[in-house]
């Protein structure tokens, strides 16, 4: 029985500690992630952007324009575009934003390798 209760308080002991890693372990992530961010930021013009970081920075670029051109290709299933310049979402067919007059230019279609 004392041995019981000894082992259910070490138990519950182990689960605390536990609750407190993962807690910690998930603020750093979080921490990290956010750096990410800002460094990405930050950095995704930066020619002279040291080689370590090129290669990751260059894919999340392309990540994000494969992004933009499948939010194309769903806007043109609804007939729809979106202006360059102030991403107003117009008839596909538009020659020029009938928000902010910008001239439209074709709609990126093409997805890149990543
Ligand atoms: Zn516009």
């Amino acid at each position: 029985m004392a041995f019981g209760a000894k082992k259910d308080t070490a138990s519950a002991e182990v689960k605390s500690i536990e609750a407190s890693l993962k807690q910690v372990e998930d603020s750093k992530k979080r921490m990290v992630y956010q750096l990410g961010e800002l460094f990405y930021e930050s950095n995704k013009d930066n020619e002279s952007i040291d080689e370590v970081y090129k290669e990751k920075v260059d894919t999340i670029k392309k990540l994000e324009y494969n992004a933009k051109v499948w939010n194309n290709r769903k806007l043109k299933t609804q007939g729809l575009r979106m202006c360059d310049n102030c991403g107003n979402t117009l008839p596909y067919d538009s020659s020029f934003c009938n928000k902010c007059g910008y001239k439209l230019q074709p709609v990126s279609e093409e997805l890149v390798i990543i």
